[in-house]
């Protein structure tokens, strides 16, 4: 019996947004809108998108001992997610310095912070989470070392997500440890490290040749693609009017993440992950977009 659906390994983030006429030119200064202060981060917005469906979720992560570091722990606690593995201190929260343009576009800083302090001797100290998870999940804004070790603190039977999010090429042991990889385009030519053919079914054969059990391509509004050694079906998307589709790739992977973990099949549990991605299109931001479990089913 576990004591968790989901246990998230990686980042958190405080994201500083301020709308701009343009972006500043070196030297320039520009003014702004005010201020707006979202909690973000991969690791804690899939944790946050896990628990509001429903999925008993804790987060292994490290932010600094400082305001930004708060209103994360707040984010994660008011959707339900247990923090006990959050670490406090060593570096300020990591920041992501986001500055908008009127036509959408963004130009974005990221201070790692506390993020770049999350160690293999944390992971190791987390043990007991390990234990008590079905499955663990990771990103790539934590460091790789951090990455590897979480693989080996795996419970036995238990199962390995990852987003390969910011992407960088990966140990074979950590890319056989997947079950599923999950990446969009860009994250397959980056992982792949080779020219890779046109359509996804070719990404996902060329990926599951690295070694990963399984692999799901998300395709935006195309929806998904589930692949295996047992072959390779495509999962439709929900269509939705796209307000904001900023957070999307990590609700997705959280509800597919906790749907595998309760015995769906792939095509089951990415179906069911499709509606949520979709439904967090329909509303701006990220942590603010993640539906309920009604809000899923209604779509
Ligand atoms: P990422 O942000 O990692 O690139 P995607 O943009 O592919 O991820 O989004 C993840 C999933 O969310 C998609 O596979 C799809 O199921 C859903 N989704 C994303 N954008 C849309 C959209 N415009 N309409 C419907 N579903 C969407």
């Amino acid at each position: 019996m576990y004591d968790y659906d989901l246990l998230v390994v990686g980042s958190a983030n405080a994201d500083l947004v301020i709308g701009v006429e343009r972006r500043p030119a070196a030297g320039e200064t520009v003014l702004g809108s005010d201020l707006a202060v979202h909690p973000g981060g991969k690791g804690a917005n899939q944790a946050v998108a896990a628990a509001r469906l429903g999925a008993r979720t804790a987060l292994l992560a490290r932010v600094g001992d400082d305001a930004h570091g708060r209103l994360l722990l707040d984010s994660q606690r008011e959707a339900g997610v247990d923090t006990e593995g959050v670490l406090v201190g060593g570096a300020p929260t990591g920041v992501a310095l986001i500055t908008v343009d009127p036509s959408g576009d963004n130009s974005i800083v990221v201070s790692p912070g506390a993020n770049g302090r999350l160690t293999p001797e944390d992971v190791r100290a987390a043990g007991s989470l390990f234990q008590a998870s079905r499955v663990v999940s990771a990103q790539l804004e934590i460091p790789l070392e951090t990455v590897v070790e979480v693989v080996r603190g795996l419970a036995p039977g238990s199962r390995f997500v990852l987003n390969p999010s910011p992407p960088r090429p990966l140990p074979t042991e950590v890319l056989a440890a997947c079950d599923p990889l999950i990446v969009n385009e860009h994250e397959a030519r980056v992982i792949a490290g080779t020219a890779l053919g046109d359509s996804p079914e070719d990404w996902a054969t060329a990926l599951l040749a690295l070694g990963p059990r399984s692999v799901v391509v998300t395709l935006g509004a195309e929806g998904a693609l589930v692949a295996s050694a047992e072959g390779i079906a495509r999962v439709p998307s929900v269509k939705v009017e796209a307000v904001d589709t900023t957070g999307a790739g990590d609700a997705f992977t959280a509800a597919l993440a906790w749907r595998l973990g309760r015995g769906e099949s792939p095509e089951e549990a990415a179906g069911y992950a499709a509606r949520v991605g979709a439904a967090a299109v329909t509303r701006p931001g990220a942590q603010e977009s993640f539906p309920t479990a009604e809000e899923a089913e209604a779509l």
